[in-house]
């Protein structure tokens, strides 16, 4: 089944012979040429690809990604400028595309990018349900809702304790150091302290171990930091 690729340019010419190329690639091929138009096709639901200009009648192409990645848009998106700053590409990347290109460009150099996106797109789309469900002493969790099984019944983990527990399960019987833990989960987020961590283990423990007081899942190691053993 061919990719579907979207492109929404209002240059004719422009639109003609991208569409024209891409046809002749295999691709299947939508396009709008406005921005209005522009952003419903970029909701529809079997997208592939979405090559977009800066420019439109009635809108920027920056304007089209941003509200296509807040609605929950994930296939690749290729923008077009007319302009070669470097201003144009900052936002663009800025706003949620993944890739750019200036005008004029040369076909096959956009054919390459086009391919080289989808093959990312494919890659992590297969990466991602790598391990979906860990199971801890009898209790679960659910890496893509964070809905998890614990003592306490059914609960759903926050944001950082379900960071904190895909952390854990991608480095069993490996000690994390504290430093670990914050720059993982933490990032440049925030800057919590080494009590922050601790008191996020006292609540792990409290969900999934069998007895919290004898920790035998979420283990410390003194002067080190934590080691998970599911
Ligand atoms: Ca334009």
């Amino acid at each position: 089944m061919a990719e579907k690729i979207l492109v929404i340019e209002d240059e004719a010419l422009v639109r003609d012979l991208v569409v024209l190329n891409l046809k002749h690639a295999g691709y299947e091929v939508t396009s709008a040429a406005t921005f209005a138009a522009g952003a419903a096709a970029l909701a529809q639901p079997d997208v592939g690809l979405a090559i977009v200009d800066v420019m439109l009648p009635g809108g920027e192409g920056f304007q089209l990604v941003r509200d296509a990645r807040d609605a929950g848009a994930r296939y690749p998106i290729l923008m077009l400028t007319a302009r070669s700053e470097v201003q144009a590409k900052v936002r663009g990347l800025d706003c949620g595309a993944d890739d750019y290109l200036t005008k004029p460009f040369d076909v096959a150099e956009l054919l390459a990018r086009i391919r080289s996106l989808l093959r990312r797109a494919s890659g992590s789309v297969a990466a991602a349900p790598r391990a979906l469900e860990l199971g801890v002493a009898g209790f679960s969790v659910r890496f893509d809702t964070g809905r998890a099984v614990t003592s306490e019944g059914e609960v759903t983990l926050s944001d950082k304790e379900l960071k904190l527990m895909e952390l854990f399960s991608r480095n069993v019987d490996k000690v994390l150091a504290r430093a670990d833990i914050l720059e993982e989960v933490w990032g440049m987020d925030a800057f919590p302290t080494d009590r922050t961590i601790d008191n996020f283990v006292l609540r792990l423990r409290r969900l999934f171990e069998p007895n919290p007081e004898s920790p035998v899942h979420f283990v410390t190691v003194r002067g080190r930091g934590y080691l998970f053993r599911p």
